[in-house]
């Protein structure tokens, strides 16, 4: 008796750790619906993952499986894509954000296992950082849908002492408003929020680096009133380049509605 309810035991242990798995890792985009994966960051913790600088994100969403921005080591993308059940050879579209080597690393590889897939950059971008077969790259400027329902917004930073730079940012419509996901921010948050609120003034979350690490608290925290007050913006999951002063301040304005995202985070997004 005693060594059945032991094997019972074990089973139901071997069982329950099978289930967790399952519910934690569980890949399939039909089984687990629209949801975003971090796969590359600096900030946060994850057992089998390894961080870094650089950001990239990775996307199910209306039957599409989107990488954002590909990090900034080869290794360390394909690393943390196998701990998170991502496969990288099957992608239906790629989008980086801007040039800057910390978003562009992996991109050489993710065209070699993924010729076919169409690759969206920024007007001004490099075929260096990708290849000089420019067959699948697309160069885009203001609002685009490039399928049902997902668009890429480009933005430019344009302020006096900094070089132009042209940056896409990702925005999902889904039906509680738009989910963006953002490379660096470069051109500014605030400019992106108003560039998407033209596609729709509900904003449901930001995902993604908004370049905050130099800038006053104060400073930032106006940037995150404008976009919880003035915008609506009901979530924020800010990551990579934000930096700890603006984490803090978008944390007091938006209290439960700020995500700690980071390595690893894996979040559900509605239909
Ligand atoms: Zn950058
Ligand atoms: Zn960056």
């Amino acid at each position: 008796m005693r060594y059945q309810s032991l094997q019972l035991i074990k089973f139901k242990t071997v069982f329950c750790i099978a289930l967790m798995q399952f519910i934690v890792t569980a890949p399939a985009l039909s089984e687990t619906g629209n949801r975003i994966t971090i796969l590359y960051d600096s900030i946060g913790e994850h057992a089998d993952m390894q961080k870094d600088w650089g950001f990239a994100a990775y996307i199910e969403f209306a039957g599409k499986r989107i990488l954002f921005d590909t990090g900034n080591n080869t290794d360390i993308l394909k690393q943390n894509s196998k701990a998170a059940k991502v496969d990288l050879g099957a992608i239906d579209i790629v989008v980086i954000s801007h040039w800057h080597r910390d978003h562009t690393a992996g991109l050489s590889y993710i065209r070699e296992i993924n010729p076919e897939t169409p690759v969206y950059v920024p007007v001004n971008f490099s075929t260096s950082n990708a290849d000089p077969n420019e067959i699948s790259i697309t160069r885009l400027t203001k609002i685009n849908e490039i399928s049902q329902d997902i668009f890429i917004i480009s933005s430019l930073r344009n302020e006096t002492g900094l070089s132009k730079l042209q940056e896409l940012t990702l925005a999902l419509q889904t039906s509680q408003g738009l989910v963006l996901v953002a490379g660096c921010s470069h051109p500014g948050i605030q400019r992106i929020v108003e560039a998407a609120s033209k596609i729709n003034p509900e904003i449901l979350n930001i995902f993604g680096g908004f370049h905050l690490l130099r800038t006053p608290a104060k400073k930032i925290n106006d940037i995150a009133s404008v976009l919880r007050d003035d915008y609506k913006v009901r979530q924020i999951a800010p990551g990579h380049c934000t930096g700890e002063v603006a984490n803090r301040e978008f944390l007091s304005i938006f209290q439960n509605d700020f995500i700690h995202a980071g390595i690893g985070t894996v979040i559900q997004i509605p239909q």
